[in-house]
């Protein structure tokens, strides 16, 4: 689609969005909220299907866990093939959104929703507005964010519907999570050239960075002033020869940059990326990145440590956004400062997870997930001053 068709779509978009706040019809009258108490979403609080057929809207939000506080996650809006594969996504997902609230002491649950469209074709307001009014029939047990295929735009329009709401592009939101989670991640990279080296000077170190996106990008940058040597990775062409000649880096193809020898590979792209085919592949000394679900499957996280290769678990390095978003809903309102300390230490949290499981014999996921699931059952971090949404409608 071209550029101007697609300003145009745009155009038409808002001027839709108007007219419908505009006149009061703020919420289709088709939308259902339904209940799923399939096997699949056994323990899991709370799993609806949110319809509305005439807004082809087909969506879920997933509540796996709200023991420490109120459920948070993104919204993920995806060509899913099929439904069966968008509830499997979403339960994943909202999982891990627990791990990582639990290990980061944020005082949030675990939730996320998606929504089956296509983001560039099929996403229209009306039913980012129904959407919304499905996470307010909810009344705060989930709280809602922009995630892939939805933007700070999009979550715009759903807080017309529901304030359960974080990362709207207003002066008391947190904004870009992306330097958030770059700055975990370089402090977990930092982390695993102290737990192989006694020291944490990347100086003359090799990363390997595949995928520049948001979080690369800024993590690339901050490797280069710390001194390490960089080869970079990334599927578009321009990205990579721009970003390889800011930072004096080596470029490779996406085939070949979890085979490169490094001290540290970070995958900062996708998910799956450690799996059967890759591993035996490997030659780095650690892995430590972004990307959410590294890990094809757990047991991947013990064939690591049987190579020898030191995992920092992704739901602890990369959980820089979430603190950074997590503090817009501070009674005091946000301030940059308070997440900035805590992603920073992102670092102690990681060398205390090494030396855990170095002490129990078991991987460093395995560690992590225990720490994780320690604190949900005894309450540590619990919330105790319910979240304050300071945005205005
Ligand atoms: P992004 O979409 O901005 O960037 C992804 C980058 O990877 C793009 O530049 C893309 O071109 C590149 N890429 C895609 N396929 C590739 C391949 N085969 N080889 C090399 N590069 C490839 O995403 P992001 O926001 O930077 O997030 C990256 C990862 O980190 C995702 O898995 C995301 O879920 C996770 N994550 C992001 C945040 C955040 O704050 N943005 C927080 C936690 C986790």
């Amino acid at each position: 689609m071209s550029t101007q068709l697609l300003d145009q779509k745009e155009h038409d978009a808002k001027k839709r969005l108007a007219a419908l706040i505009q006149e009061g019809q703020k919420i289709s009258s088709g939308l259902q909220v339904e209940k799923l108490s399939l096997p699949a979403v056994k323990g899991y609080e709370l799993v609806v299907k949110v319809t509305d057929r005439k807004l082809n809207l087909v969506g879920i939000i997933a509540i796996h866990n709200t023991e420490l506080g109120p459920a948070l996650g993104g919204i993920r809006i995806q060509p899913y093939a099929t439904f069966g594969d968008a509830l499997e996504d979403a339960l994943r997902l909202a999982k891990g959104m627990t791990y990582k609230s639990a290990v980061a002491e944020v005082g949030f649950g675990g939730g996320k929703s998606v929504i089956i469209a296509d983001p560039f074709k099929q996403k229209t307001p009306e039913m980012l507005l129904a959407f919304g009014a499905a996470v307010e029939k909810l009344a705060g047990s989930y709280i809602c964010a922009e995630d892939m295929g939805c933007t700070t735009e999009d979550v715009k329009v759903v807080r017309k519907a529901t304030k359960y709401v974080v990362g709207l592009p207003h002066e008391k939101s947190s904004g870009d999570p992306g330097p958030f989670t770059a700055w975990g991640t370089f402090r977990g990279i930092q982390s695993a050239i102290k737990k192989l080296y006694g020291t944490d000077s990347l100086e003359g170190r090799t990363v390997a960075v595949q995928g520049l996106g948001n979080v690369g990008s800024h993590l690339a940058e901050y490797l280069f002033w710390a001194g390490a040597t960089l080869i970079l990775s990334d599927r578009d062409a321009e990205k990579l020869e721009r970003l390889t000649a800011k930072y004096g880096a080596k470029a490779v193809s996406t085939d070949e940059i979890l085979k490169v020898p490094c001290d540290v590979l970070s995958p900062c792209a996708f998910g799956g990326v450690i799996n059967d085919q890759t591993i035996p592949q490997l030659k780095c000394k650690a892995i430590a990145g972004c990307a959410n679900n590294q890990l094809l499957k757990d047991s991947h996280a013990n064939v690591l440590k049987d190579r020898g290769i030191l995992y920092a678990p992704d739901f602890v390095i990369n959980a820089g956004g979430l603190l950074n978003v997590a503090a817009e809903l501070d009674d005091e309102g946000y301030n940059p400062r308070s997440p900035r300390y805590k992603v920073h230490h992102i670092y102690d949290t990681l060398l205390a997870i090494y030396e855990i499981a170095e002490k129990n014999r078991e991987s460093t996921h395995s560690a992590a997930l225990a720490l994780a699931e320690y604190r949900i059952k005894y309450g540590i971090g619990k919330r105790v001053v319910p979240p304050t949404f300071h945005h205005s409608a």
